[in-house]
């Protein structure tokens, strides 16, 4: 998310994720031009040469002007209103054409410098288009809806744009008149303070508490060394790192943390009550019209499945050996790590296989992806860590950058983007570019769905119960880290904001007794299942996610709730579940995230979904302790 508001700053849909970002660390040793042709994408399907990128950089410009000159002029009459907006979504169309180009190019190798400046000439001109196109929809909520339908009804190239416009509009009871709207914006100077308060504190000023290892060695902790030695297979160092991160890095400085995150929650409250929402819950998920009800049936839902976490945690006091769990063994692995080798072909092959499930039409396009080169496979000097997929090039394909380690965190990394650029590449083909962008309460789905296939196909497929008990046990901890910690997160957010909209103080002190009741009640406390130790409490000023994103964190976990239930359905069902899925591979932005999850097989307001991931992760442990019997 972070990177997206960086690449497109103040484009009229914000909440298009086009981007998403997976992290692993890699080696860089070779030059891109050691690299086989076959293993580097090929971006020159968009530009042969600088000379037609700026060709078409000049086009985007004078389409920058024509969009001012509708300025003020939308009301007059259907042609102006669908020439604007014509106008607006060619040429952003246009700019993603552009930036896609220049953002790939400048990823292939970070230190050429003149493709740097590429990077920065399409960053500008993304702004320019935001502040030439700003005027568009504070106009079309000043117009009259009668007068709106009256256009639509003389112009039938607007329908188009219907459900865009539809949508402006949903925002007109909480849109204010024009000088109150500008109070609200330039309040925004002040209300990001917290955030930036945060990351300077926390990273820079904040002291790194010193810990002494069992090796004699002494770190400093900070985030980066905190989550190496929290999975330390020493018992007595994962439980001094964790104590000292939480006691001394973050329970002295709990009441400034408490301040600042109250201050930031009632910024969130400010916004809310102005744009007439009761609450910041309300208002948050109004963006994409998800109703509340998805929220406090998440959250219901997952209180009723505790005794499924509670049982996986037994299960890994079992594993580590340990008598009585603790909170700090958390993240120490319970499985042998197991070194899987693939090199980019035989990844490729596997996954074709992997893909079977969903159809012959998925799996050629997965072909083509390969064969087409959409992808750039290899870490050389200079090039872009991580891993991602774009879908910006609308009448193009989409492009995945990989660095691939040949080892199984390559390989489902692959298909995990893969996963993004199908939802992307059938969303632009089925979709005007108007509708073609999915919105982040669904863009995890698909990417998660391949993962999904992939680590069932290598249960399957295991050559030795080490294999399998080593893909099983990963997929657990991801199931406990994702669904139920992003859920009681999920909860305590909500909890500080109640504190607010019910006028009551909210401190530091307080906000560490929130978040230290929620994770007893999660882990089993009372119940000796794992102790939660007193330190845990101020767990909450860590995560960074509370400060610098509102009602965010729970999408990772209806994902994956979700995600795991489709996946189900098209094993299980074959063609109709595909078929359903479809809907949302090719609804881009057609219909609200919601309508577009119910119409692929799930309801989001029902406990099916739940009821199948819980039951999946439940047979994943039966299976684990089916090998742990054997031996
Ligand atoms: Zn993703």
């Amino acid at each position: 998310m972070g990177e997206l508001m960086k690449q497109f700053p103040s484009l009229v849909k914000l909440f298009l994720v086009l981007i998403m970002i997976n992290n692993f660390s890699y080696s860089q040793n070779i030059e891109r031009s050691e690299v086989p042709l076959k293993f580097k994408w090929d971006n020159s399907i968009l530009y042969t040469n600088i000379d037609e990128w700026n060709i078409d950089k000049k086009l985007l410009e004078s389409e920058i002007e024509k969009l001012k000159y509708f300025n003020g002029k939308m009301k007059n009459n259907s042609y102006v209103f669908y020439k604007t907006l014509r106008t607006y979504f060619d040429a952003y169309k246009l700019y993603y054409k552009i930036s896609d180009y220049a953002f790939r190019l400048s990823d292939e190798d970070l230190r050429i410098g003149a493709n740097q400046s590429l990077n920065q000439q399409a960053t500008n001109l993304g702004t320019q288009l935001g502040e030439a196109a700003s005027f568009i929809n504070p106009e079309i909520l000043s117009i009259e809806k009668n007068t709106i339908n009256k256009f639509f009804n003389e112009k039938n190239q607007l329908s188009e744009f219907h459900f865009y416009v539809n949508d402006v509009l949903r925002m007109k009871e909480h849109t204010l008149s024009e000088n109150e709207e500008k109070v609200l914006a330039s309040a925004g100077l002040i209300t990001t303070t917290m955030n930036e308060v945060y990351s300077i504190f926390d990273n820079a000023e904040k002291t790194n508490p010193p810990v002494k290892l069992s090796t004699g060695e002494e770190i400093e902790l900070n985030g980066a060394s905190y989550s190496k030695y929290r999975t330390s297979e020493n018992r007595e160092d994962r439980e001094k790192v964790m104590n000292v991160m939480f006691t001394e890095g973050y329970r002295k400085y709990q009441n400034t943390f408490g301040a600042n995150l109250a201050g930031k929650i009632r910024a969130d409250y400010f916004y809310a009550k102005n744009r007439k929402y009761n609450t910041v819950l309300e208002q948050s998920l109004d963006v994409n019209k998800i109703p509340v009800g998805v929220y406090t049936n998440l959250v219901d839902q997952i209180h009723k499945n505790l005794p499924t976490l509670h049982r996986f945690l037994k299960l890994k006091a079992k594993m580590l050996g340990v008598d009585q769990l603790h909170y700090y063994d958390l993240y120490a692995s319970m499985v042998k790590n197991v070194d899987f080798t693939f090199s980019i072909d035989e990844g490729q092959n596997l996954l074709l296989e992997v893909f079977k499930p969903m159809g012959e039409e998925y799996v050629s396009t997965v072909k083509r992806s390969f064969d087409e080169r959409w992808i750039d496979y290899v870490p050389t000097k200079g090039k872009s860590s991580g891993a991602y997929s774009s879908g910006a090039a609308y009448d193009f394909h989409p492009f995945i950058l990989m660095n691939w380690t040949d080892d199984f965190e390559s390989l489902s990394t692959l298909a995990h983007e893969l996963g993004h650029t199908m939802h992307s590449y059938y969303s632009n083909k089925n979709q005007p570019f108007v509708n073609a962008q999915y919105a982040t309460f669904v863009a995890e789905i698909a990417s998660t769905i391949n993962e999904t296939l992939l680590n069932d196909f290598m249960v399957k497929k295991a050559k030795n119960d080490e294999e399998k008990l080593y893909i099983l046990g990963t997929y657990l901890d991801l199931m406990r880290s994702t669904i139920f910690r992003q859920v009681s997160f999920a909860e305590f957010e909500w909890e500080i904001h109640k504190r607010v909209e019910n006028n009551e103080p909210l401190t530091g002190e307080e906000m560490s007794k929130i978040y230290f009741e929620i994770v007893k009640k999660y882990y089993g406390h009372d119940s000796n299942i794992c102790i939660v130790p007193d330190y845990v409490a101020f767990e909450w000023a860590y995560i960074p996610h509370f400060i610098g994103y509102t009602y965010y964190v729970y999408q990772y976990s209806t994902s994956l709730i979700y995600a795991t239930a489709l996946a189900e359905k098209i094993v299980k069902e074959g063609q109709p579940a595909i078929d359903r899925f479809y809907n949302i591979l090719n609804g881009g932005s057609s219909d609200y995230p919601i309508e577009l999850i119910k119409k692929a097989g799930v309801d989001p307001l029902s406990s099916e979904a739940f009821d199948i991931a819980i039951s999946k992760m439940n047979s994943v442990m039966d299976q684990i302790e089916s090998i742990l019997d054997k031996k």
